[in-house]
């Protein structure tokens, strides 16, 4: 059996008395896009900051190539590529010092560096831009560049906090479709977290996250399928009992898998 790339089991994480994760089991396989989906509140940040290593959960375990998070951080960050929620560029750099800082945090430099920010930029269409300030650029391609340096490093999992929060649907698009094309070329696998159901119509699966627990894992078509619904969007709102871009208070909805 192939080793996952990402191996989260019973992840348990509580903030003082309120438990954000009840036990998340979930694995993730080389080259395989996973859209984490849920409603603001169901744990999808929580979930995302303990598998990029920025906290340890209270209990459960989470593993990358079978390399424990708790044994192996170091190792395992350099392995990783994160795109945060909030825009975390230099606004007063130009895009290519932004690319090159962040590339030589990871011991890249010169030539090398060089071809990566180019290759990644190609495959982002942002070539011209690289000599920009950050600042003059649109939302939508800020969050381009951020995706192009979380890729420098050539990591073997990219996890994505509601990366296209705030874009318009266009832009949306095609970020979805440049996500796939790194996929294709570099087979990295992908946790993009979303409360968007039209985010994750092109994963190749879906966890469904609500109160803490994910309910539901399966192709976007074995959702549709186990909800009676006849689209994704209706799907979501079957099975969580939310509507899309609603919190979740009150819901308590259980689905098995
Ligand atoms: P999502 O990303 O799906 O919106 P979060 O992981 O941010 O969910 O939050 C899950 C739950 O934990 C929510 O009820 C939220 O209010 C709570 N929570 C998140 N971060 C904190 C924190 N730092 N302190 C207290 N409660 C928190």
């Amino acid at each position: 059996m192939t080793i996952p790339v990402l191996a989260l089991t019973d992840l348990r994480k509580s903030y003082g008395r309120h438990e954000a994760l009840k036990g998340i089991s979930l694995t993730i396989a080389p080259g395989e896009i996973v859209g984490l989906l849920g409603p603001n509140g169901a744990g999808k940040s929580t979930l995302f900051q303990i598998a990029s290593g920025l906290f340890a959960p209270d209990g459960g375990e989470a593993r990358l190539f079978g390399l424990s998070y708790r044994d192996k951080s170091s190792e395992i960050l350099r392995r990783l590529g994160v795109v945060f929620q909030s825009r975390s560029l230099d606004l007063d750099m130009s895009v290519r010092a932004n690319l090159r800082f962040h590339g030589n945090l990871f011991g890249l430099s010169g030539k090398l560096l060089a071809e990566r920010i180019e290759r990644a930029a190609e495959i982002f269409e942002v070539t011209d831009l690289i000599d920009k300030p950050v600042r003059t650029l649109s939302g939508g391609n800020q969050r381009r560049i951020e995706i192009v340096r979380a890729l420098l490093n050539l990591p073997d999992l990219l996890l994505m906090d509601e990366p296209s929060v705030g874009l318009d649907p266009t832009t949306r698009k095609l970020l979805g479709e440049h996500i796939r094309t790194v996929r294709d070329i570099h087979n990295v696998s992908i946790l993009w977290a979303t409360h968007l159901v039209e985010e994750v119509e092109h994963a190749d699966r879906i966890a469904l996250i609500i109160a803490g627990r994910i309910v539901m894992t399966g192709t976007p078509a074995e959702i549709i399928a186990a909800s009676g619904a006849s689209n994704l969007n209706d799907a979501y709102i079957a099975l969580t009992g939310v509507k899309p871009g609603e919190t979740e208070a009150g819901s308590s909805a259980q689905v098995q898998a």
